[in-house]
C-alpha cells in the first residue's frame, strides 16, 4: 500500500477517502467482491467504476472499464485496467497505483477492513 486511508474529520476538508495500492498502467483491476456495477464511465477526467455488494460500494481509480453499468461480476472477476487520468495515482500521464474506496451510503470506510476476507482488487500480473 502507498497510502493509507486518512477520512477528513469533516466531508467538505481534503483527506484521502480510500487506500492506495501500487500499481502500474495496463494492470488488470479485479472486483473486490460479487455485486453488482453501478458505475463505469469517466468522471472528473478519469474513469472510474463502482460496484455495490448491498450496503456496502467499492470504488476503483484511474480504471478503464471493462465491465457495463448492471452487470454482475463476481468476487476476484477483472472490471477494467489501470490508465492515466486526473488522479492523485497519475502523475505525469503515469500511473503509479490503483485508487481503492469503500462506502457506506454516504460514510467512506477503510477498505482494508475487507482484506481480513481475503479480497484484493489488485493482482499482481506476475
Ligand atoms: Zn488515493
Amino acid at each position: 500500500m502507498s497510502r493509507g486511508f486518512n477520512p477528513p474529520a469533516q466531508n467538505w476538508l481534503v483527506g484521502h477517502r480510500g487506500v492506495d495500492l501500487p500499481a502500474s498502467q495496463g494492470d488488470s483491476v479485479f472486483s473486490a467482491g460479487s455485486g453488482t456495477v453501478t458505475f463505469a464511465s469517466v468522471l472528473a477526467g478519469r474513469g472510474v467504476v463502482v460496484v455495490t455488494h448491498g450496503l456496502l460500494r467499492t470504488t476503483y481509480e484511474p480504471v478503464a472499464a471493462s465491465v457495463a453499468v448492471g452487470q454482475t461480476v463476481r468476487s476476484g472477476q477483472m472490471i477494467g485496467t489501470l490508465q492515466p487520468g486526473v488522479s492523485h495515482c497519475s502523475v505525469n500521464h503515469t500511473v503509479t497505483c490503483l485508487h481503492w474506496g469503500l462506502l457506506r451510503g454516504r460514510v467512506y470506510m477503510n477498505p482494508l477492513s475487507l482484506v481480513q476476507v481475503r479480497l484484493l482488487p489488485l493482482y499482481s500480473a506476475q
